[in-house]
């Protein structure tokens, strides 16, 4: 199945005076399911009646991001979407009876890293496994270091096709001049138009970059298609430099994980985010501030928002589920977990439709690698929640905040894959799209337990708390790869994505 489906979809679109869709030429609808449901056309894009199916998901209550829920059969063949509609007389070697559960596109996480403390090559295939345990079928993954692009990526590539259990997004990293010059050849020969600076870095691991650079970088942005975007991470590093210094001389060795959270001021996200808002607007970049932090970082971009139709922003379910009271030494992050009043500013933002996407910066490794047991200022940042990621969110959003599907599920498939331009092959459940779907357990309630997860993780920032709501089957192109939490996956479909 070739990704122009759509390209040629819209062109029929454009120039089709039947005024409805058949499947069997290959054009599927997308955007108009809604238009096309009102005027019974739906029916119409049926195929004929002895056509059989790969699978059926009958009974269930789709959740279409921006359509609202319907109760509609899903008929996928080929691993793509064929057919959603009330009849239920359609064959299928498969059924799934879906009667009392939501079903929701598969999850696009925008925000992973992968091969950071063990290769990328081994965690390709373990952090991808566990992404479809946790309903997560495409994933935006930041691809760093100092070298060429040219001399790394077609490796990541090769790794990708062959050994990841979900679709890939690749962001790369800019930071020496040779990336930033290389650029518009990434694009070129690689396809890739998402791009990301950091305005404070990752000390020993990830250098900042300062605003000539940044400015550099937007230029040669500005030089490719009009869909390419700048991912930044957003905190002003003087700011930090200053905090992080103050608080280390005041507390010295015996700093706890709640004094880290002071080394990054919320003003350090609010001044970025304003600075970076304005390059977005001055050379007019669909820029993409991922993990805001805290209440001040949120309200700001809200703010910016209002006059600035370039500024998109991310929040991540850690941000929205953690505080630095936890016991739990290892939730230790860069920007860090926040107070009570930042986790529902964040959940507020959300629930008023004021947060573009909501990833996982998920950073996979182990309690012995994060080097748990020396000082904060040793420890290394990251964990491992891309198993979590649903569940924290149907836990803090849908149960204990009563925020509905209609506005979560939106925020970790339809925008995202939007924002990154795989919408609406990826996350929304359509004729035509990749048969990539998640059934949802919404009330079973399952204790967390870091050795227990599938990545090759051995802990997690919820270790020992009950989070309520989680995938119970998963379908990553039209194969039920995950149920009942038993993955039945033999071999990875993943691929990389154009
Ligand atoms: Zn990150």
């Amino acid at each position: 199945m070739s990704y122009d489906r759509f390209e040629s979809y819209i062109k029929k679109l454009e120039n089709n005076d039947k005024g409805y869709f058949d499947v069997q030429s290959e054009i599927y609808n997308n955007e108009n399911i809604n238009v096309l449901k009102k005027s019974n056309k739906l029916d119409i894009m049926k195929p004929s009646e002895n056509d059989e199916y790969d699978l059926a998901i009958i009974n269930g209550s789709l959740v279409i991001p921006d359509e609202g829920i319907v109760k509609e059969n899903v008929y996928i063949r080929d691993g793509i979407i064929l057919s959603i509609g009330k009849d239920n007389k359609k064959i299928a070697t498969k059924t799934i009876d879906a009667q009392g559960r939501y079903v929701i596109p598969g999850i696009v996480d925008p925000h992973v890293h992968l091969g950071i403390y063990e290769s990328f090559e081994k965690e390709i295939e373990t952090e991808t496994r566990a992404a479809l345990h946790g309903g997560i079928t495409t994933m935006g993954v930041y691809f760093g270091g100092q070298h060429s692009h040219f001399k790394t990526y077609p490796s990541i590539q090769d790794f990708t096709d062959s050994k990841s259990y979900v679709d890939i997004i690749p962001h790369f990293v800019i930071s020496t001049n040779e990336q930033a010059y290389e650029m518009g050849d990434y694009n070129k020969y690689f396809g890739v138009n998402s791009f990301k600076v950091y305005m404070n870095g990752i000390p020993e691991m990830i250098p900042d970059v300062n605003d000539d650079f940044i400015i550099n970088v937007y230029e040669k942005i500005r030089s490719m298609d009009k869909d390419a975007i700048l991912c930044v991470h957003a905190e002003n590093n003087s700011i930090i430099k200053w905090a992080y210094k103050k608080v280390k001389k005041e507390k010295g060795d015996a700093a706890s994980i709640s004094d880290w959270t002071d080394t990054h001021p919320a003003e350090a996200e609010v001044e970025a985010i304003q600075r970076i808002a304005e390059y977005a607007k001055m050379f007019q970049i669909k820029t993409y501030v991922v993990h805001i932090s805290s209440l001040e970082g949120i309200e700001t971009l809200i703010r910016l928002k209002g006059n600035n139709p370039y500024i998109y922003g991310e929040t991540t379910s850690p941000y929205l589920s953690i505080t630095r009271d936890c016991c739990n030494k290892n939730i230790l992050m860069e920007p860090p977990v926040r107070d009570k009043k930042d986790v529902e500013g964040l959940w507020k933002a959300v629930g008023e439709g004021k947060v573009d996407t909501i990833g996982t910066d998920n950073v996979s490794l182990t309690q012995d690698e994060k080097k748990i047991n020396s000082p904060v200022w040793e420890m290394l940042p990251g964990y491992s929640v891309l198993e979590t990621h649903l569940a924290s969110i149907l836990n803090e959003g849908y149960h204990k905040r009563g925020i509905c599907l209609e506005k979560l599920v939106p925020l970790i498939t339809k925008n995202p894959a939007k924002i990154f331009g795989v919408y609406p092959r990826k996350g929304t459940i359509a004729v035509g799209s990749d048969a990539d779907v998640v059934i949802l357990d919404i009330n079973k309630e399952s204790k967390v337990s870091g050795s227990k997860l599938i990545s090759r993780t051995d802990f997690s920032p919820y270790e020992g708390k009950t989070l309520k709501g989680w995938a119970s089957l998963v379908i990553k192109d039209g194969v039920i790869v995950v149920e009942d939490g038993v993955s039945s996956v033999k071999t990875s479909s993943g691929k990389v994505l154009k």
